[in-house]
């Protein structure tokens, strides 16, 4: 795209209040309530978390010097690996440098040619761009739809399937019917991928959403999980059989060719992993902080962190958001494209680390803020 181009494409998303910026965050703003954040437990703080990165950082170094196949695979990464077994109940671990890589990583392994990928109309980019590369024949079914998907299954003419969902969805917060779309994807020999960015270290006291529904080490479910959210790090992790793990060793382009994650992030993210599962009350608190926050702000609640209001337009979402972070609360702000029902929502996290004045203080901002923003129109 030359210049001009650009200059004019981003005056458009400008006018529909689209055109994104960066801002400093929390960290430039003493005293500003995070509600923004995915630092669920708290943990990107935590002393133990930052102490365990910090004798890391000492031994290994900043970086990992190449990729894990090469020589890059350092004592923090297994111990990282078998930490997320231990929390969340699976055979193996396969950690990638993000989120966003094991999804494309998992996805272009186990889809192709010869496989129908069926998914949720609203998971994340990062699955949508990995069902992309895999070069698989794809289906989007409405949210939460599990007739459609049943309807797929049966109907399908490929000798393969794999079935995509996230167990706590990123932007709107609510729950996949795990149970119903495993027991579909075994009556139907297909594959279950639900990535629990949002579930682990929240669902399931802390274990995840899909250990909650007695599905981990089932061995036509796999998991996808985020370290950079709950466990306060950086990183990204594929879990399920210790076969799927050697798969991905031997397959996945973004394993193979990308550094491995940074000794350090690994670490924090270990230690995270064990505070989570030798404290679940951390992630109830998580669930009794979200209570407080859907109720005082008047929303249905979500059943995680994530309690997301739907506010109609880009325009109106944006005016809210500024509104709220001048008058001291960072909430997120979600518009087209990351919101595929093209409904803008303002994202809340409940965070166990609020105390209650806190979250008294930033519910009745929200709340006053949207009584305004609905009789005034926009911010
Ligand atoms: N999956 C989901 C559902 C997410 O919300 C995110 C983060 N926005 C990712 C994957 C990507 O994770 P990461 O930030 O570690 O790349």
């Amino acid at each position: 795209m030359a210049g001009t181009a650009m200059d004019t494409w981003l005056a458009s998303r400008a006018e529909v209040r689209i055109r994104r910026g960066l801002e400093r965050t929390a960290e430039a703003r003493p005293g500003l309530l995070d509600l923004a954040s995915n630092d669920y437990l708290g943990l990107a703080a935590d002393p133990r978390v930052i102490d365990a990165a910090t004798a890391a950082l000492l031994r290994h170094g900043a970086g990992a010097r190449g990729s894990r196949v090469v020589c890059g695979t350092t004592e923090a990464h297994q111990d990282l690996e078998n930490q997320l077994c231990l929390l969340a109940g699976q055979e193996a671990a396969l950690v990638f440098s993000s989120g966003y890589t094991a999804n494309l990583g998992v996805l272009t392994a186990l889809g192709g040619p010869g496989t129908l990928v069926i998914h949720d109309a609203h998971v994340h980019a990062s699955l949508l761009d990995g069902i992309r590369l895999s070069r698989s024949s794809t289906l989007e079914v409405a949210h939460h739809d599990v007739a459609a998907v049943a309807a797929a299954l049966a109907s399908r003419t490929q000798p393969r399937a794999v079935v995509v969902v996230e167990s706590i969805y990123s932007v709107l917060g609510d729950a996949a019917d795990l149970a119903a779309m495993a027991g579909l994807c075994a009556r139907f020999d297909a594959l279950l991928l639900v990535d629990e960015a949002h579930g682990i270290g929240v669902a399931g006291e802390g274990r995840g959403a899909v250990h909650a529904a007695g599905l981990a080490g089932v061995p036509h479910v796999s998991v996808t999980a985020t370290l950079s959210k709950a466990l306060g790090s950086q990183g990204g992790a594929v879990l399920g059989s210790a076969l799927l793990r050697e798969h991905l060793v031997n397959t996945a382009r973004t394993f193979i060719f990308d550094t491995a994650l940074a000794p350090a992030a690994a670490a924090a993210a270990a230690r995270a992993a064990m505070i989570v599962r030798q404290e679940p009350g951390l992630a109830l608190r998580v669930l009794a902080n979200a209570a407080i926050l859907a109720g005082r702000c008047g929303v249905p609640l979500a059943p995680g962190a994530v309690q997301s209001i739907p506010v109609g337009s880009a325009s109106r979402a944006a005016g809210l958001a500024a509104r709220l972070r001048s008058q001291g609360v960072a909430v997120g702000c979600f518009r087209p494209p990351s919101v595929p029902d093209g409904v803008s929502r303002l994202r809340l996290t409940a965070r166990a680390n609020l105390t209650a004045a806190e979250l008294e203080a930033a519910a009745g901002t929200v709340a006053a803020a949207l009584g305004l923003g609905l009789q005034g129109g926009q911010a």
